[in-house]
């Protein structure tokens, strides 16, 4: 099985909009068994295709509670409450950072399943938070885009720093 790498803040493909799922077929059954994989080894609640290269609308998440993994695939808000939230919010892109994020308290989900069946999911709060941030990845929308100008700045700094700390350790 492929192993895939989690891509960071300042790769392009980050930034990449993912396309449409049209084939529902083995390859993507393992496609998203390696996402899981990836997304278990880093402790991590959620893992959008993109990032791990992969231009496909797709996420995957673990749910906090109940521990089941779950396969969203070409997942749309179809609503979305005008009463926000703000928490904390971090990203296995943006390793190490952790910023206030705003979102909807609630928000209704229409995705696909790995086979194509149409499923609706309504999820508050935490789920709500980790549905918009999945979705946004498929946009190529990451937390500092959605955190305060402040905070933008201070995580851009500090990983461009610790980049630079890490190649030159490198040399
Ligand atoms: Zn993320």
């Amino acid at each position: 099985m492929t192993m895939y790498e989690i891509r960071t803040l300042g790769d392009p493909v980050l930034r990449e909009r993912c396309r449409e799922v049209t084939q529902f077929d083995r390859k993507l059954r393992r496609l998203t068994e390696s996402m899981i994989e990836v997304m278990d080894a880093a402790e991590g609640v959620g893992l959008a295709a993109s990032q791990i290269g992969i231009l496909k609308r797709l996420f995957v998440w673990r749910h906090p509670t109940s521990n089941k993994s779950s396969v969203f695939v070409n997942p749309v808000i179809v609503e979305s409450s005008q009463e926000q939230q703000s928490g904390a919010e971090g990203c296995l892109s943006v390793p190490g950072f952790s910023v206030e994020v705003p979102r909807a308290a609630r928000v209704v989900v229409e995705a696909c399943d790995l086979e194509g069946r149409p499923l609706r999911f309504e999820a508050i709060d935490l789920l709500a938070r980790i549905m918009q941030h999945e979705i946004d990845h498929l946009d190529g929308t990451l937390i500092v885009d959605r955190t305060s100008a402040e905070e933008r700045r201070r995580v851009l700094r500090e990983h461009r720093a610790a980049r630079e700390a890490e190649e030159h350790m490198a040399r």
